[in-house]
């Protein structure tokens, strides 16, 4: 048999299956569990506004006519949120999509790509897959963004500045300040992505809209937005990125595919951006939650890093995939992680009180083992 390798290039043999962890029916297959709290993967367990189940009585016609290759009602939506021309947003499927597509626009074979560490693992593996080099700087030993390092790594003028703030997995950001300087640093050359995944969680005095900060300078950039974390539509994968010109904004349409995000999903988002309401109370409940369970981890012993997102990373004291096994076979889904120098690390989402409730029960069990 042709050895199934050899047609495949080295950067794809370079990356590591993505860790999507379980789906709740896998984990009640594998461990006869009913009751699954699912907090692996920062979805908002409120899930998305009522008014999206209401947009979806159009489905006959969003299913069967292609979608709106650029989203346009979506986009301008977005585009007048933001201050900017329609021409300036790209939506993704998914803001992973939009992550992809960047690199797959601007990353050269050998081009360095900055990053923070520990760091979201597709920023890496989309720089990988291009043949990029990722120049990761590390977090502090308290857990938070090491500022001056970051500037330094600007100051080596990367090819791409890609990173998350708040940071995932970590939780940690870069305040108003910190992202000014880190930006006052950037080169001309360099095209800066800030990926704001937990932005509705963060906003807030100490945390900056890149938006506001990159507006005023005249440096290439995007920042990346989702609908799948406080807007709750996960399933339906959409994403969006503002970027500081419509031409940018063409490139990156070029190097997408030209239906990437589905009608359905885009009907969703539009409904889902209406309902501040919700999107109001899901965050402030996650905000409640996630001081409660961060505090009981911290009376338990645990070392909990600051966290500005909808999740927790805290250092388990141990092979973190042997808790998150633990764990698994109680019913709850976690992310263990599983990068160097972190693999003693749990991140966990914040779902709702009950769900809460079930991961601090199953830890006290398991850690007493
Ligand atoms: C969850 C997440 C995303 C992407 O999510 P999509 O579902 O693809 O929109 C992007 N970046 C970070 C840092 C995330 O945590």
């Amino acid at each position: 048999m042709a050895d199934p390798s050899s047609p495949i290039r080295a950067e794809v043999r370079a990356i590591a299956p993505y860790n999507a962890g379980l789906t709740i029916d896998e984990v009640r297959r594998r461990h006869g569990i009913e009751v699954v709290a699912k907090l692996g993967s920062n979805e908002n367990p409120n899930g998305p506004s009522p008014s999206v189940a209401s947009s979806l009585s159009a489905i006959h016609d969003l299913a069967r006519l292609y979608p709106d290759p650029s989203g346009r009602a979506l986009a301008a939506e977005i585009a007048q949120r933001f201050g900017v021309e329609t021409g300036q947003i790209v939506l993704g499927n998914g803001s992973e999509d939009l992550i992809a597509v960047i690199c797959r626009s601007a990353v050269r074979p050998g081009d360095v790509v900055a990053t923070l560490f520990p760091s979201f693992p597709l920023h890496e593996d989309y720089t990988t897959l291009m043949g990029g080099r990722i120049d990761r700087v590390v977090v502090k030993a308290d857990l938070t963004v090491d500022v001056d390092a970051l500037v330094e790594a600007v100051r080596r003028k990367p090819r791409l500045l890609l990173f998350s703030n708040p940071m995932n997995p970590v939780g940690a950001w870069l305040t108003p300040a910190d992202l000014q300087r880190v930006i006052a640093a950037v080169d001309p050359e360099t095209l800066v992505v800030v990926d704001e995944a937990y932005a509705e969680y963060a906003a807030g005095e100490d945390y900056p809209s890149a938006v506001d900060v990159l507006r005023a300078t005249s440096l290439n950039w995007a920042v990346l937005r989702t609908f799948s974390k406080a807007y709750g539509l996960a399933g339906l994968r959409i994403g969006f990125g503002i970027t500081s010109s419509a031409t940018l904004c063409g490139f990156f349409d070029r190097a997408r595919t030209p239906f990437n995000t589905n009608a359905v999903a885009q009907s969703a988002a539009l409904a889902a951006l209406a309902d501040t309401a919700h999107l109001d109370h899901s965050v402030a409940m996650a905000l409640a939650e996630r001081d409660r369970i961060g505090q009981a981890l911290f009376a338990l012993g645990y070392k909990v890093a600051p966290s500005k997102c909808n999740f927790l990373f805290f250092d388990a004291g141990m092979d973190a995939t042997v808790l998150a096994e633990a764990l698994l076979a109680r019913g709850v889904i976690v992310k263990p992680w599983k990068q160097p120098g972190f693999e003693t690390f749990v991140r966990v989402s914040i779902g709702s009180p009950q769900e809460n409730d079930h991961f601090l029960a199953a830890l006290k069990v398991v850690r007493g083992r």
